[in-house]
């Protein structure tokens, strides 16, 4: 199962989504647009995706949610590579794809509301299983190399990473514990992404430090992992929603800031 969000002209921008999802008189769909990064996109069975049946101008409240085969005729699926070479993202063409009624998610034009949804148990659980990879990457960096405050850069960086990991592994643990509990944290866990991004880059930048140039030119397969690592952690302050979306929500929703250019301050 993918995630079918993101498109080329909305990916930050998500309610200004083009894939179309056209009703007929029965109430089935035929579903045609593009979505890209999409994750494990090649391999999938199906994708969970987001598309528009109400008016162009509609935004969030014409999208709705629906469940689609992606191993039929009209679907077409093309890998993209990471920096790091491996094919893990796809963009996927529709054209004139059936999906009957009943894969529908929710209700027909409330696709919004699922999204958001899913995309709190995202942030939230999502957050908790990457910590606990970066905390065992951590664990094994310091294994394969003799930190001491005889490298200070190299002690600032896993401190720095350890401090960051310690506070996303407080944050996640309460989060997941009122999800688990069915309370709706809803924005509330564009903290617990944002500390995951920080957590991901610090504990990624702490391993260049730590075990130096072997890793950015070494040509084992040990260096090799480490670099796709790292140029993996760059991308966690995007997957899921970008870092400076998740500033806003927690400006806007949390903290109720004022908007940018109101006159506030
Ligand atoms: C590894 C990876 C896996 C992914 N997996 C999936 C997946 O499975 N399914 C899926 O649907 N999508 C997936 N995505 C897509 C991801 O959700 C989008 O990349 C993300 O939402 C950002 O959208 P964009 O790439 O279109 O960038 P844009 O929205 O074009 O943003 C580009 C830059 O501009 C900034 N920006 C944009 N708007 C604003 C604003 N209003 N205020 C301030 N700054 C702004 C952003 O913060 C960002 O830095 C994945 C992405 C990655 C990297």
């Amino acid at each position: 199962m993918s995630q079918g969000f993101s498109e080329p002209e909305a990916g930050s921008d998500l309610a200004a989504l083009r894939t179309r999802a056209v009703a007929d008189a029965d109430g089935n769909f035929r579903v045609s647009g593009q979505k890209i990064w999409t994750s494990y996109g090649s391999r999938a069975d199906e994708i969970m995706l987001l598309a528009r049946t109400g008016t162009a101008e509609s935004r969030h409240r014409g999208l709705t949610m629906m469940l689609v085969d992606l191993d039929q005729p009209g679907v077409e699926r093309r890998p993209i590579a990471l920096a790091a070479g491996r094919e893990e993202l796809a963009e996927i063409f529709f054209s004139d794809v059936p999906v009957d009624r009943d894969r529908v998610i929710g209700a027909v034009d409330g696709g919004w509301g699922v999204a958001m949804d899913l995309l709190q148990y995202e942030r939230g659980n999502y957050a908790w299983m990457r910590m606990a990879a970066t905390a065992s990457h951590l664990q094994e960096m310091l294994q394969s190399a003799n930190v001491s405050g005889a490298d200070p850069l190299a002690a600032v960086a896993v401190g720095r990473a350890y401090l960051s990991l310690a506070a996303l592994r407080a944050r996640t643990s309460s989060t997941l514990r009122k999800l688990a509990a069915h309370e709706a944290v809803g924005s509330q866990t564009s903290v617990d992404k944002l500390l995951l991004s920080s957590a991901e880059q610090d504990v990624l930048d702490a391993s260049l430090a730590v075990l130096d140039t072997q890793v950015l030119l070494g040509d084992e397969p040990h260096d090799a992992r480490w670099r796709d690592e790292w140029w993996y952690s760059r991308a966690s302050s995007v997957y899921g929603g970008a870092r400076e979306i998740q500033h806003s929500i927690i400006a806007d929703r949390i903290l109720g800031l004022p908007k940018e250019g109101s006159g506030g301050r």
